[in-house]
């Protein structure tokens, strides 16, 4: 069995739906991970944005354009007067729920979760609702009945196996299910998900729980791109890449994969799939462990991270420095993702700030501490193999005009990260483009 995703603009209109399911009902056993249209979970944030500032008649505004366009999608999608009635039922019973909020006592995180699952909800429901007109034979799962997360919201890759193994078992003779990416449930038994662009990293989960063939990831373009085509013009498909690879690229930036997306993949080393809703002939990229060609490969950045630098005289030669100033990050639960040392200074760089202040607080024990904002990782991603000489020459050739805040080469052969303050961001991007690939 094989799972495909397809993504918010795959999905993004009657008509891309109708694509999406001539494409999944080739007669293959499959389970196809659906997110919300595009635009819709922007929408959703919105409206939970006003509900925390008390504006509900903000929210009621945007809930009233959102459901309106939904009722044209119905129409569109959908011929017979049943199937539309029904569909108005569900999408009416899901904006109820959306606008249940504007009376709750104190509108929490809890009660945003649940909202910005309302879009994948209904997106499943109407393309089940186009199966069920067409007469094509699916399943509607409930991704709530089997995604998920712990307290750190960090997916249960065990319980998902479990719960999904006894789901299927109901549907012997069923091939194609469909269902939602995105959405999950907590360990306090609330609706959660798994952060902004996570049906991609929903699909390998399903993937690694099934132990699927393969998995497909439909999107808007045809593969992952050299680098960012957002910024680069003149950026091309890489036909394979390796699951370090992979990884290191959605991890530093390539908005195109969730940055978790490749490692239950790779665990269960099942072939991620990256094809073109709008192109499906398109050969794509095939991220597997068949590493293949060698040399720098790739480019992508990664936005609002934070530097801060420890100096301190006491790490001369000070054993358990380092594991101190990790101490710290552990504390608050901050990952670190990129360091460099010297003799009396450390440099790193996080991306969740929420505790910055408290973290240079008690580093301040360990010596004098500056924080840095709106800095930028860029990663050059390849297979840097040891012998050949010259790769951090290139990068850095090419970012010569440059100020690069800090550099990181030799911690895995697959990676050259560099730190740029985010202004620079984009010319950095197109330097390494020319120099690089061009
Ligand atoms: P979906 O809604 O299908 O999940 P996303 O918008 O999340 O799609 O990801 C696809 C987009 O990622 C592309 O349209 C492209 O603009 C952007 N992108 C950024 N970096 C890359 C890259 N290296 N290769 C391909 N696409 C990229
Ligand atoms: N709908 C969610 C989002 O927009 C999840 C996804 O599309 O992957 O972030
Ligand atoms: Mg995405």
């Amino acid at each position: 069995m094989k799972v495909l995703k397809f993504g918010g603009t795959s999905v993004g209109s009657p008509e891309r739906m109708k694509s999406v399911s001539a494409l999944v009902t080739d007669g293959t056993a499959q389970i196809v991970v659906l997110s919300a249209m595009s635009g819709t979970t922007n929408s959703l944030v919105e409206i939970s944005d006003y509900y925390y500032k008390g504006n509900n008649d903000a929210a009621a505004n945007v809930i009233l354009k959102l459901e309106q366009k939904y009722h044209e999608v119905i129409m569109e999608l959908l011929k017979t007067e049943a199937a539309r009635k029904k569909a108005e039922a569900i999408v009416g019973n899901e904006f109820a729920i959306i606008r249940s909020f504007a009376t709750h006592k104190k509108f929490d995180l809890a009660c945003e979760k649940s909202i910005l699952a309302r879009g994948e909800i209904i997106s499943t429901n109407l393309v089940q609702l186009y199966h069920e007109e067409t007469g094509v034979k699916s399943v509607l799962l409930n991704a709530l009945e089997f995604m998920r997360v712990d307290a750190d919201g960090e997916p249960i890759l065990s319980e998902i196996e479990e719960r999904i193994t006894k789901v299927l078992a109901q549907y012997k003779d069923t091939e194609l299910f469909i269902t939602q990416g995105f959405i999950c449930m907590n360990p306090a038994d609330e609706i959660d998900n798994l952060k902004r662009g996570g049906s991609d990293y929903s699909a390998s989960l399903i993937g690694a729980a099934i132990n699927a063939e393969a998995v497909e990831i439909w999107t808007d373009i045809d593969g992952i791109h050299n680098n960012d085509p957002r910024i680069v013009s003149g950026t091309k498909p890489i036909a394979e890449l390796s699951f370090d690879e992979a990884a290191e690229l959605a991890y530093f930036g390539a908005k195109i994969l969730h940055p978790a997306t490749v490692l239950p993949a790779k665990v269960k080393n099942i072939p991620v799939l990256l094809k073109n809703t709008m192109e499906p002939k398109a050969v794509g990229t095939v991220i597997s462990n068949k590493i293949t060609n060698k040399g720098i490969k790739a480019v992508a950045a990664k936005d609002g991270l934070t530097v801060i630098r420890i100096k301190s005289g006491r790490m001369l030669l000070a054993y358990g420095f380092l594991r101190r100033v990790f101490e710290v990050f552990e504390k608050y639960k901050t990952s670190i993702d990129m360091i460099a040392t010297s003799e009396v200074a450390v440099s790193l760089t996080i991306d969740k700030d929420d505790y910055v202040a408290q973290i240079a607080e008690e580093l301040k024990h360990l010596g004098t501490v500056e924080v840095e904002k709106n800095q930028t990782i860029v990663c050059i991603v390849g297979n840097m193999i040891n012998e050949k000489q010259g790769y951090a020459a290139d990068v850095l050739n090419a970012l010569r005009e440059l100020p690069v805040r800090m550099i990181s080469f030799g911690g895995s052969r697959h990676n050259i990260s560099i730190v740029v303050e985010s202004s620079y961001k984009n010319q950095a991007l197109i330097a390494l483009h020319e120099h690089l690939f061009v």
